[in-house]
């Protein structure tokens, strides 16, 4: 395969580099015996998502809109694939102090940085605002917070130096297929419930009041959410920004942050719906979300990196039982816990490959229906059930497909299972390069995160 065949993105471009980096990974010892479950992640895959981003809001927006694109972190809580998006033009949506530590730690200035957290102490409002960071304040008691902050009620000194403060709505427009991820539901813990009683003419009062609150939020939900339920919360928040702005006769909401939750297709290699399709979709819903008079805030995660990731697992035994073949690999709840959860909700595409990484043939009797069991210690540790697969034996490896968002980074230690390795790869014609993203965690640092260095600490109380 020459380079020009492997470049760029596309669902077939993908796949074909995803397979040219599992062969790749096996090769130079990544995924071995003694490390028998990586992740991989897909460089030039995840640089087309980005550049697809822009391009799509581009097209759209007024020439000179301010846009900025900031990547959820939890999504990929990664520093490298942070510095790799902020190389894109992209920023950082964060949650809590550990997601902002890592996006300062990848060189993402403050001005690209947006914290949204239903739950922020005044520790980490007071830090935010000095640093000039965005913030989303989620509810009225987070407002008095801030009142107390920016600008003492009463003071008439100018308010203390901070960087723009929005103001999170839900718009309460419905939800999805996937109620734990459905945050515009009528009863969500996000933002303030606009449609319940009196509250639209609070909100409004509230920002009258506070001339240093200058945005409105909502993100209307992650995965499951159909693109006109997602268009019809961000039309529901430019309405009220229109509505302020008549209100206290000038433009005071000067920004409209969006949030994400571009649901991804977890079915084939296709990216779709894309960002193209959404931002049309918005451009007829919410003409006036992009003639200039808005700046722009999106934050998407899942549908930046999902498509890009691969966790790849050794199996370490075939069994059967019942009737049923069993592949008992290193890949299970603790990389895949939705999954494993709630199956319904959060299926995989799995793909299965020989000791070497090369495709498995399927043998002469066909496909066989197997579960793909992990390595967790309970029963319903299963990534699949009755797949049918080509048979897989010990040796083997499965690839559990569009892992890169929420799989890497969102470990769960049950059984004190170490975080895999992450590589980043890039493929030219033959040539597979890989890079550390993380390392894999080792049992030393396992035994330090549960209380290795006060072994004796509860004798001596
Ligand atoms: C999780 C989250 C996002 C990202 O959602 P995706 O479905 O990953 O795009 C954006 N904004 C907020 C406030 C979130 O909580």
């Amino acid at each position: 395969m020459t380079s020009n065949t492997l470049a760029g993105d596309g669902p077939e471009r993908r796949a074909a580099r995803r397979e040219t980096a599992v062969r790749a990974a096996v090769e130079q010892g990544l995924l071995s015996p003694g490390e028998p479950v990586v992740g991989l992640l897909d460089v030039t895959a995840i640089r087309a998502a980005a550049a697809a981003l822009r391009t799509a809001f581009d097209e759209v927006t007024a020439p000179g809109t301010a846009v900025l694109h900031a990547f959820a972190v939890k999504a990929a809580a990664l520093v490298p694939v942070l510095r790799l998006l902020a190389d894109e033009g992209l920023g950082c949506e964060v949650a809590s102090p550990g997601e902002l530590a890592l996006a300062r730690a990848a060189g993402v200035p403050p001005e690209r940085i947006v914290l949204d957290s239903p739950a922020k102490t005044t520790g980490e409002l007071r830090e935010a605002l000095a640093a000039r960071i965005a913030v989303n304040a989620d509810n009225p008691e987070e407002l008095d917070r801030l009142d107390a902050l920016i600008a003492p009620r009463g003071d008439t000194t100018p308010a203390t130096p901070h960087g723009p403060v929005g103001l999170r709505v839900n718009p309460q427009v419905g939800g999805g297929s996937i109620d734990a991820l459905s945050t515009a539901t009528a009863t969500s813990k996000f933002g303030i419930a606009l449609q319940d009683p009196g509250v639209r003419e609070r909100v409004v009062r509230a920002v009258a009041e506070r001339p240093w609150l200058t945005r409105l939020h909502a993100h209307t939900g992650s995965q499951g959410i159909p693109l006109e339920l997602m268009t019809a919360g961000v039309r529901a928040v430019y309405e009220l920004a229109e509505e302020i702005n008549e209100t206290v006769g000038h433009r005071q909401i000067d920004t409209l942050d969006i949030g994400g939750g571009l649901p991804v297709n977890f079915g084939s290699d296709e990216f779709t719906p894309g960002y193209r399709d959404y931002a049309q979709l918005l451009l007829t819903t919410v003409p006036g979300l992009f003639d200039g008079r808005y700046g722009l805030v999106t934050e998407f995660g899942r549908s930046l990196l999902a498509k890009s990731g691969t966790v790849l697992a050794r199996v370490e035994y075939a069994k059967s039982a019942g009737g049923r073949a069993i592949a008992v690999t290193h890949a299970g709840a603790q990389l895949a816990t939705r999954t494993v959860f709630a199956p319904e909700s959060w299926p995989l595409r799995i793909t299965a490959y020989d000791a070497a990484g090369r495709p498995k043939p399927t043998a002469p009797g066909g496909l066989v229906a197997q579960d793909i069991a992990g390595p967790c210690c309970f029963a319903g540790d299963l990534v699949a059930r009755d797949r049918p697969l080509p048979h897989l034996a010990a040796g083997d490896l499965v690839g559990l497909l569009d892992t890169g968002a929420y799989y890497f980074s969102n470990h769960f230690a049950y059984n004190s299972l170490p975080r895999p390795g992450v590589y980043g790869f890039t493929v030219d014609g033959d040539e597979v390069r890989f890079a550390t993203v993380r390392p894999p965690q080792t049992v030393e640092e396992i035994v330090t995160e549960s209380g290795g260095d006060h072994a004796g600490s509860l004798l001596e109380v």
